[in-house]
């Protein structure tokens, strides 16, 4: 037996990085997702770190979903997009989760290094626990590097009903904030015509 050395294809990889899965790919292209919404780099490119959201109505699972919305940002746009949210929005927000999400199993996940199985980590919503088959619509998060999914504190799930109740945390003054950065960024009308309807937020 011997033990497989680093060949050429994985140069180093830290354990933790995973090819990022389809269901955060740009659903128009079929491809990764390239550039960021806000500062519009290209992500591949440029080897910066960044975020994927994508907001999906699920069917049968991740088996078959309907996107809603999706963008990619890099972390450096999503630092500014952060600091305009109100300390006490914020406060509310940390609490919210401190309170709803079983931080123990994720740390499991990555004392035993389960990254292979996708549904450990998003297969349930991370405030509801629901599984993805009983949840109509709901948002999904990674954090990558080039074409890698990195894990760890990332990727996760959650439904819209958990994401109904942080939004009813937010200040006014952050809910301005949305307001403005929805104006902003001049997506895909999908993606204008979801937040019309309230702010969501970037977790
Ligand atoms: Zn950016």
């Amino acid at each position: 037996m011997t033990i497989r050395n680093t060949n050429n294809d994985s140069p180093d990889q830290p354990t933790n990085h995973r090819p990022i899965p389809k269901v955060f790919f740009d659903d128009l292209t079929g491809a990764m997702m390239r550039h960021c919404i806000s500062c519009e780099q290209d992500l591949l490119e440029n080897q910066s770190p960044y975020f994927i959201e994508k907001a999906i109505k699920p069917h049968l699972g991740y088996q078959a979903y309907a996107t809603i919305f999706e963008y990619a940002m890099c972390f450096k746009c999503m630092d500014t997009h952060k600091n305009k949210i109100s300390k006490s929005s914020l406060a509310n927000i940390n609490q919210f989760f401190m309170e709803h999400v079983d931080v123990s199993r994720r740390q499991y996940l990555v004392a035993h290094e389960l990254y292979d199985d996708l549904d450990l980590w998003m297969g349930h919503c991370l405030v509801t626990d629901k599984h993805v088959t009983a949840i109509g619509e709901c948002q999904i998060y990674a954090q990558c590097l080039g074409d890698q999914l990195v894990m760890g504190d990332y990727p996760y799930m959650i439904s819209s009903e958990a994401l109904d109740a942080v939004v009813n945390l937010l200040s006014n003054e952050t809910i301005d904030e949305f307001n403005k950065l929805k104006d902003e960024l001049v997506g895909p009308p999908a993606f204008q015509d979801l937040l019309k309807d309230g702010p969501r937020v970037l977790l």
